[in-house]
């Protein structure tokens, strides 16, 4: 009613009231937003539903969202699950420190690192890591059989080609493409599929 005479207090009294609702369900935000022309809960509510997993992602959110949204969704967490595989199942290369005086075995123990402590935390089916939290990881503990000169330069190394980033940015894409199609949400009732 706010928004249809242009009553803003009004209107912004109810954002308030909607936004201060403990347990205000991002589907349905999103679908408010695209109804109301609010702009500003597009971005969170889309980050919000990318951090569910695909079984919670129900036929209601779908319903909220619209097709398109939630096959951004979804594209989005399927290219972070190929993503994942592909990080880890690779070993990235050691990353030799000059002054190493254990090169063979540094080279051993961080592949054994690898399988032991890095991919399980990539893949974890329930908790995977985020890179952000995985760099920290790295940079903050040390792992066996490695030494410091060796490992540092590797978790360097790694972030410079932006290995710990690419997860954030596919993120990052998929928000950017949700914004981009209801940026600017109207009054019309949501297109739905
Ligand atoms: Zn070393």
């Amino acid at each position: 009613m706010s928004t249809y005479y242009d009553i803003q207090d009004g209107r912004a009294y109810v954002i308030q009231c909607f936004e201060s609702r403990p347990f205000f369900d991002c589907g349905l935000k999103f679908r408010i937003a695209r109804m109301y022309g609010i702009d500003s809960w597009i971005e969170p509510a889309t980050r919000e539903l990318m951090k569910r997993g695909i079984l919670e992602l129900t036929t209601d959110v779908a319903n909220n969202v619209g097709f398109e949204t939630y096959h951004t969704i979804i594209e989005t967490k399927t290219r972070i699950g190929d993503l994942r595989t592909g990080m880890a199942f690779v070993p990235l290369p050691l990353n030799e420190d000059l002054g190493c005086t254990q090169k063979k075995k540094c080279c051993s123990s961080w592949e054994t690192q690898w399988w032991v402590i890095i991919a399980p935390h990539i893949l974890h089916p329930e908790a995977p890591i985020s890179g952000f939290w995985l760099r920290i990881e790295l940079e903050g503990s040390k792992l066996p059989g490695v030494c410091n000169g060796c490992q540092s330069g590797t978790v360097r190394a790694m972030n410079e080609k932006g290995f710990f980033d690419k997860e954030d940015g596919l993120i990052e894409e998929g928000v950017a493409k949700v914004k981009a199609r209801y940026g600017h949400a109207s009054l019309a009732q949501p297109t739905l599929s």
